[in-house]
């Protein structure tokens, strides 16, 4: 008997983490999908790139073990995370005597690893501690849920958090997490990612996963290898400039291919872009709601010392205080990620649009300085060379009440996806992440799948 199936053609466009988990999706339901990438390497704003010879990151990247979703489609991509990423407990060290603090989750049951590493921790006083405390029973109670947004800062205010603990606690998290400053960054948001990590019934969704391969290689590669196993088609170098709806309900691309749906798993600027050449009036709420995002900026200053430079640990915090030019908020050792990077150290500046104005060689500079400083070792202040990357629209600026635009368009058969959308719950906005892009793209292709199957139904 043949299969009642009908193969339907769908088109992804943009090979970010979105646009390759929407099209493994579809590639995993057994539809027939073309995923169109711009540029030659996938990845988008998390992506390889090659400078000075050597293979980086266009940023150093964290993730935590609640991106289940991301962690999920890496093993279904044949990945091994334990093998691509350094797993380590939910941390908060900043280098001894740097002021800072430290803050190490053992491996204990939830929520016991938290209370044991507060009581532990360094650099904090009983007033910090029992405000820290305060705070996540407060949470609990609420069962992570802020009917009113605010800002971060407001949260913490309410909270009668201490100085020391916004200083060295929360505002580095809201800044890692939300990349905008808590002054400006929504509390709701903000308590989302401390639910699925810190407020998680399993340890290990707040542990912190540092990808030891490059960015590229951790999934998208293997994601485009999954689409083409599963019959579908990846290009690369291939920017659409134009969709166009047919009379029959199908999408035309600029190439001339024909697809039954499309989804458009761009940054926000480019897929107004390409809605408004769709000129449809059904898509002028998800353009507004996309013209009116803002944007923040993340840098990431990569330095070279000699190999046999090598920090205590994987990864700092580091005192974030930019009246003395100390710009950097965390370091991380490559060499302890990748052999081959032996005596390369990235430093994260989020939020960097100030920071960025400083141009490459003073900012550079300023770090390398701020390093030996924090570190205690003078060497550090004369790398052999630096390279500094700063994403301009790293992400969206993250700020209360955000509207953003759901998966669903407004025009059946147009689908979106990306870090920048958002579902129907509240509860499950998250800022512009790799999990927040990867949760989209499932659930546009999901969306689009249902979509089309509902249409084929006869009346
Ligand atoms: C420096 C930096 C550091 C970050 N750090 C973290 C972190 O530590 N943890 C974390 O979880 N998240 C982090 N993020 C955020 C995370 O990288 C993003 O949220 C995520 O990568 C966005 O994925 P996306 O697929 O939604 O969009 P994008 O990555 O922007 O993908 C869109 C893709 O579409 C392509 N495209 C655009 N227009 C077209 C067209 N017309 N035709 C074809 N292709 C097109 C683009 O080239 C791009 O590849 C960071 C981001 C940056 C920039």
């Amino acid at each position: 008997m043949a299969d009642s199936r009908v193969k339907q053609r769908y088109a992804v466009i943009g090979g970010g983490w979105a646009g390759c988990a929407a099209a493994m999706e579809l590639a995993r339901a057994g539809h027939a999908v073309t995923l169109y990438e711009a540029a030659r390497t996938l990845g988008g704003r998390a992506r390889r790139v090659e400078r000075e010879n050597t293979v980086l990151d266009n940023g150093q990247h964290i993730l935590l073990g609640a991106y289940t979703e991301t962690l999920r489609l890496i093993r279904l991509a044949g990945q091994d995370p334990a093998e691509l990423i350094l797993t380590l407990p939910l941390q908060m060290r900043y280098p001894a005597a740097s002021g800072g603090m430290d803050f190490v989750a053992p491996r204990l049951p939830a929520p016991l690893h938290l209370a044991w590493a507060l009581l532990r921790a360094k650099g904090l006083r009983r007033a910090d501690k029992l405000a820290l405390m305060r705070f996540s029973t407060a949470m609990r109670w609420m069962d992570w849920q802020l009917h009113n947004d605010c800002t971060v800062s407001a949260l913490l205010q309410r909270f009668d958090q201490t100085d020391t603990l916004n200083r060295l606690m929360w505002h580095p998290l809201c800044l890692a997490a939300l990349n905008t400053p808590p002054g400006r960054a929504s509390a709701r948001v903000f308590i989302n990612v401390l639910r699925d990590s810190l407020g998680a019934r399993r340890r290990r969704a707040s542990d912190m996963l540092i990808p030891k391969a490059d960015l590229s290689a951790l999934f998208p590669d293997a994601a485009a290898r999954y689409v083409a196993q599963h019959g579908g088609q990846v290009k690369t170098g291939a920017k659409v400039a134009a969709l166009q709806s047919l009379a029959d309900g199908r999408w035309q691309l600029d190439d001339g291919e024909h697809f039954d749906a499309v989804i458009v798993a761009t940054s926000s600027v480019q897929a107004a872009a390409l809605l408004q050449g769709v000129a449809d009036a059904r898509l002028n709420q998800s353009i507004g709601q996309m013209q009116a995002l803002t944007t923040e900026a993340i840098s990431t200053c990569y330095l070279q010392y000699a190999a046999s430079v090598r920090l205590d640990l994987p990864f700092y915090a580091l005192v974030d205080a930019p009246e003395q030019q100390h710009w950097g908020q965390f370091v991380f050792d490559r060499g302890q990620l990748d052999t081959g990077q032996a005596g390369l150290l990235a430093v994260v500046i989020s939020a960097s649009g100030t920071a960025a104005e400083q141009g490459h060689g003073p900012l550079a500079q300023a770090i390398a300085t701020q390093l030996a400083h924090a570190l205690r070792r003078p060497e550090l202040a004369q790398p052999l060379w630096t390279q500094l990357i700063t994403e301009k629209r790293a992400t969206f600026a993250c700020t209360p009440d955000l509207l953003r635009p759901g998966n669903a368009s407004g025009v059946p058969g147009l689908l979106l996806a990306g870090d920048y959308t958002a579902g129907d719950d509240r509860r499950q906005d998250y800022p512009a992440t790799i999990e927040a892009a990867v949760r989209s793209g499932v659930a546009a292709a999901r969306a689009a799948g249902e979509g089309r199957q509902a249409a084929r139904q006869p009346q």
